[in-house]
């Protein structure tokens, strides 16, 4: 029987970081994972391509990522997106425009029409909304439905592959939602906000630094289960159960393992099935999460094959443009070494709420699919040279209007079962830099209990 402080199931982002830090506080851990450390993070280099199977970036937005980062020795790894990453496309009738990011920009664009644009001026006399309500309602009460359609839409699709009608603000959009009801509106809140994140030594997602690696986002993963060393184990967890002082594990491989502290940091369906014998109540909560299915295409091709000049992060496209794709990322023009000279690499996203029934093709089908889109799109001639798909079955979680009942439901799990937390990403934030900054409180968390224990 092993026997340590803490065993922490699932070596995601989540579930390393919490497992890093208690190891570097002196604390007995495991950390166990019957795939390589980094869960949706993995980067793969291929025919002079790297290429992200998740991730494709992450945002700077807090200071736990930058000390992580230097503590990992990691620093000579990071690069920051080019400046060229600011600018970014939103599709409307078949013609790609620039996402305003100004308000000179805002008023001279063509992606809003004249009345979506009078429309936001009356952003700050517009009053509160019903508690519950979700991000569609909230954004088409306080800046209207064209900012819905154009902006709204093709962002959540782009980040949570998800639908703004079935996503609550208040779960999935905290700091927006606290804008409304700290400040009364979000143009009020855009300006005083500032003073309150520069105290937090926070940073706003719209001016955060863009960050990756040299050698693509599994850098991050990989130093952190190098770090853990024998501490991590390749092994599934199949059943946990509450033993006298913490709890008892059983892995596929035949570990038997006794745990004080217990970290769940494995999707919610995975949790759920390990959780159905201790409450069933709490794992049909976390059974309920939606994870819709998205497929990553990355395509390779040689410069002159694509006529759009590529100079921005991407494009994302609103459901109304009636598309087979979410959008698409300029790889190669974010970071360097993504391909190889004289070529381009292209990150498109398939399915999520939007369309789930296209991620059942076959690779060959999908990939042939976002060529025939991207060629109308880009300009683009020919066939690519280099092709990687990826294909999540269960991608990312929707925080939909019941989120927030479930995620108390989990909390009176947890304080029902001392020493027991759940950290992954249907918690607290789904970006990388979410999880890792949630991570690091989790961790603090168990650093207090083990010291009172
Ligand atoms: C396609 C895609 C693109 C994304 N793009 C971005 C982006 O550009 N920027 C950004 O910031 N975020 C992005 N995200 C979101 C972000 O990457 C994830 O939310 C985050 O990495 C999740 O980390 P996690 O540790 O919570 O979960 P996961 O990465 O899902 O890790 C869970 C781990 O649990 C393990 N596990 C499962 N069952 C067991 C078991 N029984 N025993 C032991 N271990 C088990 C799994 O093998 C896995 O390693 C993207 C996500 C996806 C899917």
């Amino acid at each position: 029987m092993i026997e340590v402080d803490a065993a922490v199931v699932g070596a995601g982002i989540s579930g390393l970081v919490v497992a890093h830090r208690l190891k570097q506080t002196g604390h007995t851990v495991v950390c166990l994972d019957p795939n390589s450390p980094g869960g949706v993070i993995s980067s793969r280099f291929e025919g002079g391509f790297l290429t992200e199977r998740g991730p494709n970036s992450t945002l700077e937005t807090c200071p736990e990522i930058t000390k992580l980062i230097a503590e990992l020795d990691l620093g000579s790894e990071r690069i920051y997106a080019s400046d060229r990453a600011k600018r970014r496309f939103i599709l409307r009738r078949k013609r790609l425009y620039d996402l305003p990011m100004s308000p000179i920009s805002f008023l001279s664009t063509g992606l809003f029409s004249m009345r979506a644009k009078a429309r936001l001026a009356l952003e700050p006399f517009i009053g509160k909304g019903k508690p519950g309500e979700s991000l569609a309602d909230f954004v088409k009460r306080r800046l209207g439905q064209e900012f819905l359609d154009y902006a709204i839409n093709p962002f959540v699709a782009g980040v949570y592959a998800g639908n703004p009608h079935l996503l609550s603000v208040a779960a999935g959009f905290p700091k927006l939602y606290a804008l409304e009801r700290d400040y009364g509106g979000l143009i009020m809140g855009a300006l005083r906000g500032a003073r309150a994140r520069k105290k937090r030594a926070e940073v706003a997602k719209d001016r955060a630094r863009m960050l990756s690696f040299k050698r693509g986002m599994g850098a991050l993963p990989e130093r952190l289960g190098a770090m853990l060393g024998a501490d991590w184990i390749e092994d599934r967890v199949i059943s946990l159960a509450r033993n006298p002082g913490g709890y008892r594990l059983q892995t596929a491989g035949e570990k038997a393992l006794h745990a004080r502290v217990l970290v769940l940091a494995v999707p919610a369906m995975t949790a759920a099935n390990l959780l159905d014998d201790l409450d069933l109540d709490a794992a049909n909560a976390l059974r309920e999460i939606h994870y819709p299915p998205v497929t990553s295409v990355a395509l390779g091709f040689k410069r002159e094959q694509v006529a759009h000049t590529l100079d921005g992060f991407g494009f994302l496209v609103p459901e109304k443009e009636k598309r087979m794709i979410l959008g698409s990322l300029f790889s190669s023009g974010l970071f360097p070494g993504r391909a190889p000279e004289g070529h381009v690499l292209l990150t498109t996203f398939v399915g999520g709420t939007r369309q789930p029934a296209l991620t059942d093709q076959t690779d060959e089908q999908v990939a042939s699919m976002v060529c025939q889109e991207l060629s109308e799109i880009l300009g683009i001639n020919g066939d690519p040279v280099y092709r990687s798909v990826t294909a999540w079955t269960h991608a990312i979680p929707q925080y939909d209007l019941q989120h927030l009942q479930r995620i108390e439901r989990l909390s009176t799990l947890e304080s029902d079962n001392p020493g027991m937390y759940l950290r992954a990403n249907y918690r607290d934030g789904i970006s990388v830099g979410d999880c890792i900054k949630a991570a690091e409180a989790t961790a603090s968390q168990i650093m207090g209990y083990l010291r009172d224990f």
